[in-house]
């Protein structure tokens, strides 16, 4: 019988080249039953196993002795089992406790969860074993170890326990063990390193003395033990960490800097002439001066609009920072150039609250407005859809139907996208298609960190409205448990006897609008029964658009204080007297959620209050990012916060971003090192617009392999 590794896929034409798309099932050590379980850790090809980089490494260059433990630390030591078995804390809190000693001494190490029988066996008194762990001090029983690795020294190699190096540690499965995953990884390499490609071009490697890549895959997982220290390896400073870094950071930013490039060359339906009469009328109906920022923004604008190219243009500002009236500025240049414009927006409510709001302004200007939700039905429905397609209506505000077949303009000019975390890439495509290369302006009022800015708004230019409009008012956050809700309702109710009015924001239940609303219901007659003196409304998705509308204007014009709703009312909404928000369930939110709701309030000339109602038990992480509201204002430093707490994999926009998962970097540890990609992987495209230079032929096919469907532009090369 041959071994498993020396198996290559066979094809019809007989036996195939080995390639790192290969299958893992043709790695000597992985059967079809590992196979399954490496699957389980998404590991399917070889590639997928280069870039398993181990999470931690254990440093078995310096062993240390029982008696030299102290607490903190990783550290490693080899001992025999002195005896082992279960404890029992209270009634059924059962723990495994093994006592190692060496020459030096005895230790204890503790298992919470564990089986018994493999535990017994493993343990045996007498085993001796290499014991990894973090020492900690229990002010009981003195110093332990609580989940140690530990592996058998089997004595059947010349260097059983791989002393005197620094191991790998990587995250494994149930039934795969840390020393097969190695042994796996170790004929991973041996195979397949010599197939490993460069893609960062020579000249680059040279500057910045990055290691090749094939030798960086290797040291990242073995790390030679003459070479980097512990502290290195952890904090991912070493060469190889650093060179795979680069190398993620550096393909996504050429990708962009490509698309950013070749978007450039686009050239607008129509060149804008700004500053026209219309916009003159309207700066004179606005009852404000507009901000410095505001101000800035509108000239980054219109210096877009008036170039041949199609405007490709990120606002980021914070909630409340004013917004609308940008848009609306540059919405009504496109109709001052014969043109209609469009604004997107993620829910009804907000469309229909723009729509509100900027109906007043249009009737002055004798700007015809129209609105495209989902609930436009029958009759209603192919008038507006004509007037869209006759060009009668220049401002069209809607949902993401606005996209839909049917909807045909007659000449779009400027396509704007409010509150665009919400919508998907390819909603934000779609809506740019609907004319003749239309400018195109999108709006985020979830500021993210520049590092994540720069990926994943990396092709486009930004502008950053980082003034609020003055006299905005403090708001006070405070966190109440349980039962001191309380004190959260009398806050409410002496804010509304001052005349002003409140948001109540039901718990976020699951995914389930039904679910959802029943807890909005059941919130919403306590607080009519508590409170009958004032008038309150239950708002959420379900209702018709005309109740929601109802509802909003009386709100609006105070007819109701209390405004009791499901998260529908999350972005956009403005009622400047609006004093109180109370969240419900606030441990059940997101961090960019709670943000996005306390903007809600301290709108107007009031100082006001954000009352986050939390009930047990609460997580690390919802404490974690209910302090986050408590320390910070914001958006920029909560969404830094936000980061932190959630990692970058699972921020907010980067999963429909459509940019690959980082598998190596980590956009608030590598920042540094992504400003070095982005500078290089710009000024390359800016040299090789094309990437039509041999040498950077690996580069080009490494960047279409990652990014190519996320790419459009990229086919055009
Ligand atoms: P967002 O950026 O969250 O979309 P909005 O555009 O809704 O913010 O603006 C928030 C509030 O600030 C609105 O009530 C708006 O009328 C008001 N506002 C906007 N610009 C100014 C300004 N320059 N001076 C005073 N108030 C302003
Ligand atoms: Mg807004």
């Amino acid at each position: 019988m041959f071994e498993e590794g020396y198996y290559w896929a066979m094809n019809s034409t007989g036996w195939k080249k080995p390639s790192l798309d290969d299958p893992i099932q043709f790695i000597k050590g992985v059967g079809p039953k590992k196979a399954l379980l490496l699957q389980k850790l998404q590991l399917t090809s070889i590639e997928d196993f280069l870039y398993f980089l181990p999470f931690r490494y254990e440093d078995r260059r310096e062993l240390k002795t029982i008696s030299s433990l102290m607490p903190g630390p990783f550290a490693t030591f080899v001992a025999e089992v002195l005896n082992s078995g279960i404890i029992y804390m209270g009634r059924r809190k059962r723990v495994f406790e093994v006592i190692f000693q060496d020459e030096t001494g005895t230790t204890r190490a503790k298992f919470f969860r564990f089986n018994e029988t493999y535990m017994l066996e493993k343990f045996k008194t007498g085993e001796k074993l290499i014991v990894s762990g973090k020492p900690t001090v229990n002010k009981r029983s003195g110093l332990e170890i609580v989940h140690p690795d530990t592996e058998r020294i089997t004595g059947e190699t010349a260097n059983p326990m791989e002393m005197g190096q620094i191991v790998p540690v990587y995250h494994t499965t149930e039934g795969l063990h840390q020393k097969s995953m190695r042994s796996i990884l170790n004929n991973v390499l041996e195979k397949y390193l010599p197939l490993v490609e460069e893609v960062i071009p020579e000249n680059i490697l040279r500057r910045h003395k990055f290691l090749s890549r094939s030798e960086a895959f290797h040291q990242a997982h073995f790390p030679p033990s003459e070479g980097p220290t512990a502290k290195d390896l952890d904090n991912f400073k070493t060469p190889a960490q650093k060179r795979l870094i680069f190398e993620e950071l550096f393909l996504i930013q050429t990708g962009l800097a490509f698309k950013k490039k070749h978007a450039e060359d686009i050239k607008a339906g129509v060149k804008f002439k700004t500053r026209g009469n219309l916009i003159k009328r309207f700066i004179k109906l606005l009852p404000f001066q507009l901000t410095q920022a505001q101000k800035r923004v509108l000239a980054e604008i219109m210096e877009d609009l008036e170039k041949e190219q199609s405007m490709n243009r990120l606002i980021q500002g914070d909630v409340g920072s004013g917004k609308t009236i940008v848009a609306l500025t540059a919405l009504l240049t496109a109709v001052d150039n014969n043109t209609q414009a469009a604004l997107m927006v993620p829910t009804e409510i907000l469309a229909e609250q723009h729509y509100l709001n900027i109906r007043p302004f249009c009737e002055k200007l004798g700007v015809k407005l129209a609105l495209v939700t989902g609930t436009l039905k029958g009759k209603e429905r192919q008038i507006v859809y004509q007037d869209i397609e006759s060009g009668k209506a220049q401002v069209i505000i809607g949902t993401h139907s606005l996209v839909q077949k049917e909807i045909q303009f007659n000449k779009l000019g400027l396509a704007v996208i409010d509150e665009q975390h919400r919508f998907g890439v390819l909603q934000r495509e779609a809506l740019g298609k609907k004319g003749a290369n239309p400018h195109l302006l999108i709006m985020t009022a979830t500021p993210i960190p520049r590092s994540l800015a720069l990926t994943l708004y990396g092709d486009m230019d930004v502008s950053f409205l980082d003034e609020f409009p003055p006299g905005r008012q403090a708001i006070k956050t405070q966190v109440f448990y349980e039962k001191q809700q309380n004190k959260a309702y009398e806050i409410m109710e002496s804010e509304l006897k001052k005349g002003r009015q409140a948001f109540v924001v039901c718990p976020l239940i699951e995914e389930s609008e039904v679910m959802d609303l029943k807890a909005a219901v059941t919130v919403f007659e306590s607080i009519q029964e508590r409170f009958p003196e004032f008038r309150a409304c239950l708002i959420h998705g379900k209702l018709k658009k005309e109740e929601r509308q109802e509802i909003m204007s009386r709100f609006l014009n105070k007819e109701i204080q209390i405004l009791v709703s499901t998260t529908v009312i999350e972005v956009g909404i403005d009622i400047p007297n609006a004093t109180v928000m109370i969240i419900e369930h606030a441990e059940r939110f997101g961090l960019a959620q709670l943000h996005q709701l306390r903007g809600r309030v301290g709108r107007g000339k009031h100082a006001s209050h954000c009352l986050l109602a939390a009930y047990f038990p609460v997580s690390d992480e919802g404490k974690a990012r209910m302090k986050a509201m408590q320390n910070s204002r914001d958006g920029f430093e909560i969404a830094e916060e936000d980061l932190k707490i959630r990692g970058p994999g699972d921020f907010m926009g980067t999963r429909q971003s459509g940019l690959p998962v980082l598998k190596i970097a980590n956009l608030i540890r590598d920042i540094k090192i992504l400003d070095l990609a982005r500078k290089e992987a710009f000024s390359l495209v800016d040299h090789d617009p094309h990437l039509k230079n041999p040498q950077n032929q690996p580069l080009k096919n490494a960047v279409q392999r990652l990014l190519g469907k996320h790419l459009p532009l990229m086919d055009i090369i």
